[in-house]
């Protein structure tokens, strides 16, 4: 969920404004930073700058702007998807989205910002130089080297070395793929690759990929066309994103390489080519539902070869082998970058490139950016070696402050996520109380007083227990109530009563079976 702010003389511009999905299992649907730090910086925010269009980058422009009616700058590609989640938020009317283009500099403030055209794993991606009052900062955006970029936008990497000649006070580079070694890879050797497989499967092939690598979306187009087989785009992820990169150019697909997905099940398999979300498992998502058989336009049947053109977040490897495993059950060849290794690369840069980036930019200064603390650290350490004279490792929350020469650590202003729910913010005792409530259960008791006293004590408990000793441990813990309220003060109130029966009920359960669900206790008098 990258935002970062930069500020000078009042003014502040940020770059990307993106969420995260880490969430499971408290019914969120997306993670973003809170911007209330933003306030104590204290600085008029002139707008934001988007680097490329993955939605750690671009996902929480709508709760930003809901906030902050600011200018968004960014690629085109990057704009059309913000436009299609705008659109959803109902924030799109209002807002002022500008499109900017490599080498066409433009002034935001006292910023002065010259994107870059950069390689990614989505097309259109850019990294910034930003002319300040202490010189010029780049920052990377997420970046390799790809020496054949499908889409023939080379890396500029000329511009980086002008600038580097010219002189350069701060380098902030992506950090992800700091531990690994070797060459990076290129996008069209994922092509040859995937065609090999694509051009041998005896019945349909389904691509399983991040919908936003348009990169591949493209050269899926051209082996479709060599191959004889029709294009199947499965997902509203995948389908968004290619009618975006249709209309803005960056998918030259003919017309007739995209076949209808109602008319898929008509077709003879073997001139299938689905292209599929939920290549992390997902179970709202294509792939998942293919798996269980419970897709409502396609099937997987005996013969056909699943490619899984997608790194497994750690994380998700459970749910992506439960996936693959119901795959092979229904006959599917699958074939992983394990299997393959040439049907995937990363998007970001290996070591070597992350070193061939300082050396081109030879910077005064290194902020490491993008990646876990380990990843920073371990970035910050390459620099250090390579002669970077200063070197700081920031976390979220904390500034850090720039002069022509130097960066220190300066105050930390704080940093939080917030967590949206159908278009609300989740608090966070509410999520707080979710996990508590995945974790133990919920017990509600009504406790009854008449005029001689306790008259009735109701117990209902759910996700707490279902066994053949369920009901007399219920029993138990009625009893145990019952027993403490015979023992309270006289004077005890209500809330007192309610706090006595909630301790009851929850020692009664714990002696019983060791658990203490959530309890919720209420009092009530005829
Ligand atoms: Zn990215
Ligand atoms: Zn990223």
């Amino acid at each position: 969920m990258n935002c970062m702010a930069l500020e000078q003389r009042g003014e502040a511009l940020l770059v990307d404004c993106g969420v995260t999905f880490d969430d499971r299992g408290r019914g969120v649907d997306v993670v973003h930073a809170d911007f209330s730090p933003l306030d104590r910086l204290g600085a008029a925010i002139r707008g934001v700058v988007i680097t490329h269009g993955h939605e750690d980058h671009i996902g929480a422009l709508p709760y930003l702007l809901k906030r902050h009616d600011v200018p968004v700058y960014g690629p085109p590609y990057a704009l059309g998807l913000v436009r299609e989640r705008l659109v959803e938020h109902e924030v799109l009317a209002h807002a002022r989205l500008i499109e900017t283009a490599p080498g066409r500099a433009f002034e935001l403030g006292s910023f002065h910002i010259e994107p870059i055209r950069v390689t990614h794993s989505i097309a259109d991606a850019t990294a910034l130089a930003i002319r300040t009052d202490v010189g010029t900062v780049i920052h990377t955006g997420d970046f390799k080297f790809d020496p054949s970029p499908p889409d023939g936008e080379d890396f500029d990497i000329a511009r980086f070395t002008a600038l580097g000649d010219e002189g350069v006070t701060l380098l902030m580079s992506d950090s992800t793929n700091i531990d690994v070694e070797g060459e990076t890879g290129s996008e069209a050797d994922v092509g040859h690759a995937l065609e090999r497989q694509i051009e041998s499967a005896p019945g349909a092939v389904i691509v399983a990929m991040f919908a936003s690598n348009i990169h591949r979306l493209r050269m899926l187009g051209d082996i479709a066309k060599r191959t004889g087989r029709k294009i199947v785009l499965l997902g509203r992820g995948v389908g968004t994103h290619a009618k975006v990169a249709r209309g803005t150019g960056y998918l030259p697909w003919p017309d007739d390489i995209v076949l209808p997905e109602h008319l898929a099940r008509e077709r003879p398999r073997k001139e299938i080519l689905a292209i599929a979300t939920g290549s992390q498992g997902e179970e709202r998502a294509a792939l998942a539902r293919l798996a269980r058989g419970d897709h409502p336009l396609f099937d997987v049947a005996p013969g056909d070869r699943v490619i899984m053109s997608a790194r497994t977040i750690p994380g998700n490897e459970p749910e992506v082998y439960a996936l693959l495993g119901q795959l092979i059950r229904k006959g599917a060849e699958v074939i992983t970058a394990r299997t393959d290794r040439g049907v995937h690369v990363s998007g970001h840069a290996h070591r070597p490139d992350q070193r061939r980036m300082i050396e081109l930019v030879r910077p005064k200064c290194f902020v490491p950016v993008h990646g876990t603390i380990h990843h920073l650290s371990r970035h910050a350490q390459l620099a250090r070696e390579m002669g970077v004279p200063s070197v700081a490792v920031t976390e979220n929350g904390r500034v850090v402050e720039v002069t022509e020469d130097r960066v220190m650590l300066g105050e930390t202003i704080g940093a939080g996520r917030i967590y949206e729910w159908f278009g609300q913010e989740v608090a966070p005792s509410v999520l707080r109380m979710r996990g508590w409530l995945a974790e133990a259960g919920v017990a509600f008791c009504v406790v009854t007083y008449g005029a001689l006293g306790v008259t009735d004590v109701l117990l209902e408990m759910r996700g707490v227990m279902d066994d053949d000793r369920a009901g007399a441990d219920q029993e138990a813990a009625v009893r145990e109530v019952k027993q403490a309220l015979a023992n309270a003060f006289e004077h005890a109130s209500d809330d007192d009563r309610a706090e006595i029966t909630r301790q009851a009920i929850r020692r009664a359960l714990k002696h019983r079976r060791g658990i203490k669900p959530v309890t919720i206790v209420k009092v009530v008098r005829k």
